[in-house]
């Protein structure tokens, strides 16, 4: 069997948000090298008995490499544990390299990485149409230097969402570098998620110019993601600039199609209800709204929720 060290992505977390391919590495595993800083311990639980868990935190670098290409060289199976992503801030470059000069191939599973895990906690689409469609995954110089022409304000001016790793102690710095150089207005939204799905997650909502201050009241450790950008909606709800363009595409569309048939809506929320009103009342077809929602002015059907499957 030739000698191999499987990296694999943790997910953000939460003990499920491993990927099931991820999980039967470390159920088989000799050797595990986790990242103890950030990895949940609870996902060495999988490990066999017998299977050696060490800690990163307490290894450099050649010390890592070292465990792990003797173990793989001696036939046992290894895993490196990496937080979220290991393609995201996972320094995982060195340790390939490291492992092929002993003569050790790498493989690597993917997870869930924070940048999504946050999205989710958000409840929000990071590409929301007609307001971004690109998303940089950035961070803030920090023992790292960013390479020239990636300065955050660049990326402002392009209108992408933004998301920022390891920058929660520059919070305040780098939200006025946004505002003054990267020309971002004050009602920008920008929202903060710590610690994204484990138990003691939290949510900060603001704006790029009070998100900092908001930080600092929380006094939230760095396990966080800041995220900038208009599809983040005002205050986090919905766009309503996105609300009003979706019902009037949908308008355009149907009108220079020439359809001229019956519609039925169907809604499940209070939320889905307002924009099935809207896309009724902008459509000037024939429309039934069908809704879960037992209110039934407007001729609403009312359906139980049950009977939606
Ligand atoms: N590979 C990881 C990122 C490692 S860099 C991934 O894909 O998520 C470490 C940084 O990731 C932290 O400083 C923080 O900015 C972010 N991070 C990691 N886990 C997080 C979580 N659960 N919630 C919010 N941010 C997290």
């Amino acid at each position: 069997m030739k000698a191999l060290v499987e990296f694999v992505g943790a997910g953000p977390g939460a003990e499920d948000l491993i990927t099931v391919r991820g999980l039967s590495a470390l159920e088989q595993a000799d050797l595990v090298v986790y990242a103890g800083s950030l990895v949940n311990p609870a996902h060495l639980k999988a490990c066999k008995a017998d299977c050696t868990c060490l800690d990163s935190a307490s290894m450099n670098l050649g010390e890592q490499i070292e465990a792990m290409s003797d173990a793989a060289l001696a036939g046992k199976r290894v895993v490196r544990l990496h937080t979220g992503d290991p393609a995201m801030y996972g320094a995982i470059n060195e340790q390939i390299r490291g492992l092929a000069q002993k003569g050790v191939a790498a493989s690597i599973i993917p997870g869930v990485s924070s940048v999504f895990a946050a999205a989710a906690a958000l409840g929000c689409e990071l590409t929301s149409p007609d307001v971004s469609q690109s998303v940089v995954l950035t961070r803030t110089p920090g023992r790292t230097p960013m390479p020239q022409g990636e300065d955050a304000a660049a990326f402002a001016r392009t209108g992408a969402m933004l998301v920022f790793f390891l920058s929660t102690g520059k919070v305040g710095e780098l939200m006025r570098h946004l505002m003054e150089q990267g020309g971002l207005a004050e009602d920008t939204p920008a929202a903060i998620v710590y610690r994204a799905s484990w138990p003691d997650e939290r949510i900060l909502r603001g704006t790029v110019d009070d998100i900092a201050r908001q930080a600092e009241e929380a006094g939230l450790g760095r396990q966080a993601l800041v995220i900038v950008g208009r599809a983040l909606g005002a205050n986090g709800t919905a766009s309503r600039l996105y609300d009003a363009d979706f019902s009037h595409g949908y308008r355009n569309r149907l009108v220079s199609e020439d359809f001229d048939g019956r519609c039925a809506l169907y809604a499940f929320t209070d939320k889905g209800l307002t924009r099935a009103r809207d896309i009724a009342a902008g459509l000037g077809l024939p429309t039934v709204l069908h809704s879960t929602r037992p209110s039934n002015a407007e001729g609403i059907v009312h359906i139980p929720a049950q009977d939606f499957d």
